[in-house]
């Protein structure tokens, strides 16, 4: 049958109709994928911020030499330190141009423990900068001031350091460079540590090339966690315990008789300090009087690798951990070392160094029992409206000797303090004990003073002390005035 042209026509119609359909479909199709890839963007934008804003943020902060830190404190006003007692250690003021300035109120007497946060940074201001650059304050505060433009008020952090004790040790160090730490022995907290020769951190940028250039000061160096000294005498704490666990049974039978010299096997005598003569001795007036011919005997009489790894678990040749940095202490006797080589040892000549802070967190344990708290010297982090973000805890670090090892060698350290080179630091409100040294550093015989020690009275937290004054001469006549003077202001005197 032919067909007609109406149904033809009508054909068409659908047909059309049906081209239309199509096309409006596809049409329709094009906008939902748009849509859907506006929306999948729109998410990945909206994921990408947050992601920044939360973690990835802390990666970028957190290197002090990343440009995007100027960037990010355009976005934050950079958060204040505060010591324990609620003094403003740094904070942030607007200057004149709409820049923000930081401010040390305390000037030099805080400086290598705060620190600066420019020419790649020091201290809490370095190793907390992602802390100070991040802000936990209200999220709608926070959108609000993202929006127009202003600036989020940056975390506070919260150090353990002591306003009072710190200016006390600052204060006692006077123009002399050297070192002070002061510990909480039952918790870890530092709540002093000072080092000197110092630096202005207000005018740290307009100084710095100053500072670099000048290579003799080693002025922007912290001496009481990165200086590496000889220990001298202070190291016969670490051939004492050595030499008590060698002879379990009969160290406190110990006796020898100083003549004032004491041949080292290589043609070469070892003296007494001023070439005393000390006559018969035991362990605790050996100790007590500083006694180098008894001392380097002593470690002559010792298995080296038995020395070395008394040595070790007193975290020589180990990185310490803490949430500052503490540069390594050696000590490299071995069981080829020469006889020579172990009398200087034992009396803390020789190749062996340690810095102030690790002799401190020695005399901590000591006071402690044999257990040592993890140094720390942030307490926490709040939000500028005071909520808590971090909040660190005192922790066990690790025994370093037995509870008994540990009395034995306060029993020492006591004596040093009752009748030996430490008696400057008896007869006050408090008992203290420790041990003083005298730290050959040239063959000319200069030599710095330390003394490393702790002290308790009731009503107060027990502390640990070391301090070290270079070019000091002795450590009873140089450091232990040091370590009375911090003493006498933390225990009220
Ligand atoms: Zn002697």
């Amino acid at each position: 049958m032919k067909k007609t042209p109406e149904k033809n026509i009508e054909k068409n119609r659908i047909k059309k109709s049906e081209n239309l359909k199509d096309k409006n479909q596809v049409k329709n199709r094009e906008f939902a994928v748009i849509a859907y890839v506006f929306i999948f963007i729109f998410i990945l934008l909206a994921g990408y911020y947050v992601f920044f804003l939360v973690a990835k943020s802390d990666i970028f902060i957190n290197n002090p030499y990343n440009k995007r830190i100027n960037s990010l404190s355009r976005f934050v006003t950079r958060g204040d330190i505060i010591s324990a007692d609620g003094k403003v250690l740094a904070t942030t003021e607007a200057g004149g141009d709409g820049e923000d300035i930081r401010k040390y109120p305390y000037g030099k007497v805080f400086s290598h423990v705060v620190g600066y946060s420019e020419n790649g940074g020091l201290g809490i201001e370095r190793d907390h900068n992602f802390e100070l650059l991040r802000s936990h304050d209200f999220i709608l505060t926070r959108i609000i001031s993202d929006i127009s433009g202003g600036k989020s008020a940056g975390d506070t952090v919260f150090t353990t350091l002591d306003c009072d004790v710190q200016k006390a040790a600052y204060d006692a160090l006077g123009d002399r460079r050297g070192a002070v730490v002061v510990m909480e022995v039952a918790t870890g907290k530092i709540l002093a540590e000072v080092s000197k020769p110092d630096f202005d951190p207000n005018t740290i940028v307009a100084d710095y090339e100053d500072y670099v250039g000048d290579a003799t000061s080693s002025v922007l160096l912290n001496r009481a966690v990165n200086g590496l000294y000889p220990p001298g005498s202070v190291f016969k704490i670490v051939t004492a315990l050595s030499y008590m666990r060698a002879k379990p049974g009969d160290y406190k039978d110990y006796s020898y008789e100083c003549t004032g010299s004491l041949a080292k096997g290589d043609g070469s005598y070892m003296h007494c300090y001023g070439n005393e003569v000390h006559g018969m001795l035991d362990l605790k007036s050996s100790f007590a009087r500083s006694c180098n011919t008894s001392f380097a005997s002593m470690g002559l009489s010792l298995d080296l690798k038995k020395y070395r790894s008394d040595a070790v678990k007193l975290l020589f040749n180990k990185k310490i951990k803490a949430d500052f940095d503490i540069s390594k202490s050696s000590f490299v006797l071995n069981k080829n070392s020469n006889p020579a080589e172990v009398a200087e040892t034992a009396i803390g000549q020789g190749e062996t160094l340690v810095t102030p802070m690790h002799m401190c967190l020695i005399a901590s344990a000591i006071k402690n029992k044999g257990v040592l708290m993890t140094p720390y010297v942030i307490d926490r982090v709040e939000s500028v409206n005071g909520a808590v973000v971090r909040q660190n805890e005192p922790s066990r670090y690790k025994r370093l000797m037995t509870k008994d090892e540990a009395k034995a060698l306060r029993e020492l350290m006591n004596e040093t303090v009752a009748t030996g080179t430490g008696r400057k630091l008896s007869g006050h409100g408090y008992s203290a004990g420790g041990k003083t040294g005298s730290a050959e550093y040239s063959t000319g015989g200069a030599s710095h003073g330390w003394f490393a020690g702790y002290a308790s009275k009731k009503g107060y937290e027990d502390i640990a002390i070391a301090v070290i004054v270079e070019d000091g001469n002795t450590g009873s006549a140089s450091a232990v005035p040091v370590a009375e003077a911090v003493l006498k202001v933390y225990f009220g005197e």
